[in-house]
């Protein structure tokens, strides 16, 4: 179903359903651009409005407090740069603070590996937790007394059905599920099986402990979910301290409750854990056993992006299959990758402030988040040439062993940047595409007979080539016109339409550069029509009665892909050549950006890169080349 749901500025985005929330709707485009007008103010959303109400209400007293709270089970992504932006952001705009809370309580999946690129991520986007850093393991002894509280209080039970027993009595979305034979035990027996199963008595599976909710709550959530599970397992913060480890819900809302936080937000699919994570903190403070005012969980719709995906286990597979160089190969859309790309913080700040906040599920087109990196880009880069696929020019009429000094602006809009010299002489690498001998009408570059500035530098005019066995082109050769000099008064007396770059051939310097594109050739890798609806108003070419199949990012239910997403790789997404670079670019740092004029922006490779071997990658080209006209 597309409808017009507010945007971060108040303009209006068109929101695409997924094919498992509305079977009947077709796919409609991506987002692809949100409106020029205004667009980069802090506009509201539902998440500001909220806080805004709660700050004039006092219900806080002022306080906002939020949270991150990733599991430590692999590299963040673009999806959770939406989050970290959304939660630091918000405290940040309200003089607040937001903890990083790792979220470790799955002890067979976690690793301190991964924390520490979390927290390198969060901290390369900007943000910081100060002294806000903490461990839903640092909560086990509380989260162990809560849940003795609860069978005080015969609100939990240990269960010792079997895992099958368990999910047939659970019932299904129309029907109840039935009560467990073990849920009236008392709560001297369940306290004592309860201490037994942390002692180590009980092997995995023989119980779990239980809440005593209800079985016929038309809310699975509710009928009586599992809190605590035996896992003879090391953790990698406790050790072997525990043998039962608390589950994700009753953890959640324990952990919030206990950091005092104010605003917990989280994605759509929580949307119907949000009755448990209320009954489970009410019924603590109900019993004083925690404070008020309680934390209030709201739900945003997860970033959704085309072009990519953004499941763990997706991106797992890409990264073990080899088909990419690693978690922080450039075209992963992971954080560490993005780095490694070149993508900016603030050039995710940008888009997530252009995406805006909505409570219905959508898909963002690539191009959006490019923009933000090139609009970001174009700011802080300065200006370089390279030369990416060379081919010689001389300049016939040009001193054999003479060079002289141009000078380049490092920034066209910040003249505060100074310049650089370019050194200039008879031999030149220009791009090869920049000659041709039969050139298309609208065609300004070199030809023979034809006259381009070179930039920064004088008109040349063309006088022939030389070609080699094979026809190639090895040499162009041109004149030069000493009068038209840039900055020099004669540089106006002529007017040519082409203008193109160049490299002194003596003073070029070879690089490594790697062309990087999208990792998918495709909107919906994986999908029956990884191409999508290209229209919002024209319906999908789908058989009647056929909901569009998305890729989905989890792999919900009805949203299986029935290709395989793998077989949408673009095998143009990496492309290795050697360039030639002006030599300003020898003193490049790693991680330096710059703009490569008439090519793109690219970065000096962060781990590679190095004055004797020079290495960049491409972050972006300078146009978007994927968005087809009218489409
Ligand atoms: P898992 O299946 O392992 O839970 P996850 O993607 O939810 O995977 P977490 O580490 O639990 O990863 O995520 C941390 C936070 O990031 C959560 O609050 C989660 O809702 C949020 N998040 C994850 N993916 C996205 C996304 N695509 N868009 C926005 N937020 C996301
Ligand atoms: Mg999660």
């Amino acid at each position: 179903m597309n409808a017009a749901v507010p945007h971060g500025d108040g303009s209006a985005v068109a929101v695409v359903a997924r094919g498992a929330s509305a079977p009947d709707a077709p796919a409609a485009a991506p987002v692809r651009a949100a409106s020029a007008a205004g667009k980069d103010a802090l506009g509201s959303n539902f998440l500001r409005t909220v806080i805004a109400d709660d700050n004039r209400s006092g219900k806080y007293d002022g306080r906002v407090v939020t949270r991150f709270p990733p599991e430590p089970n692999g590299y963040l992504h673009y999806g959770h740069a939406k989050s970290i932006v959304l939660n630091f952001g918000l405290a940040a705009e309200n003089g607040g603070v937001c903890h990083l809370r790792f979220d470790d309580t799955n002890p067979l999946k976690e690793d301190v590996e991964y924390e520490d690129s979390i927290a390198d991520a969060v901290r390369w986007l900007g943000y910081d937790w100060g002294t806000h850093r903490y461990h839903a393991s640092d909560y086990y002894d509380a989260l162990y007394r809560y849940a003795e509280w609860f069978i005080e209080q015969g609100l939990a039970y240990v269960d010792s059905q079997s895992a099958l027993e368990m999910r047939r009595t659970r019932g299904t979305l129309t029907q109840p599920g039935s009560n467990s034979p073990f849920r009236d035990r008392s709560v001297a027996e369940n306290l004592d099986l309860f201490r037994r199963m942390r002692a180590g008595e009980f092997p995995d599976g023989a119980h779990v402990l239980r809440l005593k909710i209800d079985m016929g709550s038309a809310n699975v959530n509710l009928r009586d979910p599992a809190i605590y599970r035996i896992r003879h397992a090391a953790h990698h913060r406790t050790g072997d301290a525990w043998c039962i480890y608390p589950l994700y819900d009753y953890t959640h809302a324990i952990s919030d409750a206990i950091e005092h936080i104010t605003h917990s937000i989280c994605t759509l699919e929580f949307q119907d854990h949000r009755p448990l994570y209320d009954w489970v903190i009410g019924k603590l403070a109900d019993g004083r056993e925690l404070d008020r005012p309680l934390p209030q969980q709201y739900e945003f719709a997860r970033l959704n992006l085309t072009y990519v995906v953004l499941s763990k286990r997706k991106l797992i597979e890409l990264v073990e299959k080899k088909f990419v160089d690693g978690w922080d190969d450039p075209r992963m859309p992971t954080l560490v990758g993005a780095r490694r790309r070149g993508f900016t913080p603030e050039g995710f700040r940008l888009f997530n402030e252009r995406i805006g906040v909505t409570k219905s599920d959508s898909w963002i087109d690539m191009s959006v988040l490019e923009d933000a990196m090139r609009e970001d880009l174009n700011q802080r880069a300065l200006r370089r040439i390279a030369v990416l696929d060379p081919v010689r020019l001389v300049i016939d009429n040009y001193p054999a062993d003479a060079t002289e000094d141009c000078h380049a602006p490092n920034h066209p809009q910040k003249p505060e940047l100074g310049k650089r010299a370019l050194p200039f002489a008879r031999e030149l690498w220009i791009e090869r595409d920049d000659y041709t001998e039969t050139p298309a009408k609208g065609y300004f570059r070199l030809a023979p007979g034809a006259e381009v500035r070179l930039r920064y530098a004088y008109i040349v005019r063309c006088i022939g080539a030389e070609r080699d066995a094979a026809g190639n082109v090895t040499v162009i050769h041109c004149t030069y016109d000493p009068a038209t000099r840039s900055g020099t008064a004669g540089a106006d007396s002529r007017k040519v339409k082409g203008n193109i770059h160049w490299i002194s051939a003596a003073h070029a310097v070879a690089a490594e550069v790697r062309l990087y594109d999208r990792l998918f050739a495709v909107p919906f890798p994986g999908a029956r029509n990884p191409w999508g609806n290209r229209s919002a108003d024209a319906p999908a070419a789908l058989p009647a009665g056929h909901a569009p199949v998305v890729a989905g990012d989890d792999d919900e239910p009805g949203e299986e892909a029935e290709r395989d997403y793998l077989d949408d790789l673009n095998a143009d997404s990496k492309r290795l050549i050697t360039a030639f670079v002006e030599p300003a670019l020898v003193g490049a740092a790693p991680e330096d950006r710059v703009q490569f004029e008439r090519h793109g922006y690219f970065v000096a490779d962060m781990l590679d890169h190095s004055a004797r071997h020079p290495v960049f990658n491409r972050a972006v080209t300078l146009r978007d080349s994927w968005t087809k006209t009218g489409g």
